[in-house]
């Protein structure tokens, strides 16, 4: 068993605080919403909801509760068979309290609930719906499970009106199985993406790979290349940080250069988008960079 790796300087940071920072905080504590933002003290929080240069506020929402049916070696989520049930009113108090909220965009996500007959697809299609009703300008990615490989729910959440459908393959083809529950898998995600993909050619795609789980440089190359190939629009990298002495071990901090070397080479091969860097989240500053380079 080997000892646990030291924190590298460039991961003990002092959060910045943008100017909308404060004001978003104060407004949320009424809403009533659940932000993995906060739950999962997120270090970017300040320059999300705070804006960067461009003033975008971006914050991610938690649907459908917070217990997951599924068990990921390296998250932190808790987990039973039988979560309790869906709040059918979650939806339009969701949307409502968002779209009061004043965020530029959104990111709606979720546990895995292979409980529920469509997994959940409804549910978050519903929310964005009523959501873009109150304010059609905000953009809207939803961050889905993988639907058990279920295309009609894909499909559902595909047409509902979102502008990004993210859905994270995690980690390299070569490391799914240690790293993500059983019933997932890397051909079951590409099949998720590059379905929503051909049903609504103008949605986004976006998925999130971690580094530091032991893989190596060819097999994140090689990923890379399948992903693009599968037509995936965004991508992101960051480091993965063990949340408990229960869940997988960090095999490697990798270093700022080197993730600025994946961005390039996420760059040349020709994603739409590439983010990376240790601190990297899937949902890291979406909305500036769409807002300012896509959807205007
Ligand atoms: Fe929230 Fe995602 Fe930004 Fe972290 S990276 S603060 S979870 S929107
Ligand atoms: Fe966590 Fe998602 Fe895996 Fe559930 S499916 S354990 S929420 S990563």
């Amino acid at each position: 068993k080997g000892e646990r790796l030291r924190l590298p300087p460039w991961l003990k940071t002092e959060i910045p605080m943008g100017k909308n920072y404060n004001k978003l905080k104060n407004t949320l504590r009424d809403l009533n919403l659940h932000t993995v933002c906060e739950e999962a003290r997120c270090p970017n929080i300040g320059e999300c909801w705070g804006g960067g240069e461009y003033a975008t506020a971006t914050a991610t929402i938690m649907l459908m509760g917070d217990t997951c049916t599924r068990g990921c070696r390296f998250c932190s989520v808790k987990t039973a068979r039988k979560p309790p049930p869906l709040d059918p009113d979650e939806p339009y108090n969701t949307a409502k309290a968002i779209a009061q909220w004043g965020l530029d965009y959104v990111v709606l996500t979720s546990v895995d609930r292979d409980d529920l007959i469509d997994g959940g697809a409804e549910h978050f299609a519903k929310t964005v719906s009523y959501l873009k009703e109150r304010n059609p300008k905000i953009l809207v990615e939803c961050l889905t499970p993988d639907f058990r490989g279920d295309m009609a729910a894909v499909e559902k959440l595909a047409l509902c009106g979102l502008d990004v459908y993210a859905h994270n393959v995690e980690t390299v083809r070569e490391l799914q199985r240690h790293v993500r529950d059983p019933r997932a898998n890397f051909d079951q995600s590409l099949r998720v993406l590059r379905h929503a993909k051909a049903v609504k050619p103008s949605v986004l795609t976006k998925t999130s790979i971690m580094l530091g789980l032991g893989e190596t440089d060819a097999q994140i190359y090689n990923t890379m290349t399948e992903l693009r190939e599968s037509g995936i629009d965004c991508l992101t990298l960051g480091q993965y940080m063990q949340p408990t002495k229960r869940h997988l071990k960090v095999e490697e901090y990798v270093t700022p250069e080197k993730f600025a070397h994946w961005e390039k080479v996420g760059t040349e091969m020709g994603f739409v988008y590439t983010a990376s860097g240790p601190l990297v989240r899937s949902s890291y500053k979406a909305g500036e960079f769409f807002l300012k380079n896509l959807i205007q």
